[in-house]
């Protein structure tokens, strides 16, 4: 893919001479083009970068331009940093797809958000043990909140978080990355404290499944999607909201 996009032309000066004011500020808005063409190279990798690529140009002065790309998203971890590797892998568990990553950390343990966006839904009053079909979701994680982020690279993104023993947000609540959501705890199915965390594209419907191309829709590996926005959960600490 990458090797599609030319790469931007080198405009670095060579001159050792002061350049007057109004050449620097070519030169600048250069250094911008050739940022945004890293942005594309980085694809993936780099999904900031490709969202301020694909923003539309701003009708602002350079100065103003990179303002607007200093305001980027930020990504946190929702466990705090030492939380260790995740105990429990999205995918194929025993008869059945566990549909998010779960992280072994002690009930009351905070649990942030892990980007920005409002609370949409809160399931609150669940107990150890409780499998109800009203519980938050079909495979019974207790008590639990529903964060939606909007659109992020051309997808509306929702994240779960469950097993909670405490609920810190109410829906339409504005939480950033970093946010306190609520307390770990142990919560509807589960045998012991730990997160469960679920990341979901286009659906803010936590019974869902997982994600298939043919709907561009449903759970997707969560702990891969906040490695892939520089987080490695269980190991870096939260951001400061
Ligand atoms: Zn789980």
């Amino acid at each position: 893919m990458s090797s599609a996009i030319p790469t931007p032309s080198t405009t670095t000066p060579t001159t050792a001479t002061p350049a007057p004011t109004r050449r620097r500020r070519t030169l600048l808005t250069a250094a911008v083009g050739t940022a945004a063409g890293i942005g594309l190279l980085a694809g993936g990798l780099s999904p900031a970068a490709a969202h301020a690529a694909q923003a539309p140009a701003a009708s602002g002065t350079v100065a103003e331009q990179s303002a607007e790309q200093s305001a980027e998203r930020s990504y946190s971890s929702p466990v705090p940093a030492g939380s260790g590797a995740p105990t429990s892998v999205f995918g194929p568990r025993g008869d059945s797809f566990h549909l998010g990553t779960d992280y072994g950390v002690a009930t009351g343990t905070p649990i942030t958000a892990v980007t920005d966006g409002e609370v949409l839904r809160v399931e609150t009053g669940k107990t150890v043990g409780d499998t109800s079909p009203s519980s938050a979701l079909k495979h019974h994680t207790g008590n639990g909140v529903v964060v939606k982020h909007g659109e992020i690279g051309g997808d509306e993104m929702y994240s779960y978080y469950g097993h909670l023993s405490a609920v810190d947000v109410k829906p339409g609540d504005k939480v950033k990355a970093g946010s306190v959501v609520g307390k770990a705890g142990n919560t509807g199915n589960s045998t012991g404290p730990h997160l469960h965390f679920g990341v979901m594209v286009n659906s803010d419907e936590p019974n869902g499944a997982k994600w298939t191309s043919a709907t561009n829709t449903g759970f997707i590996d969560p702990h891969d999607w906040l490695k892939r926005k520089g987080v490695n959960a269980g190991s870096d600490a939260p951001v400061t909201p």
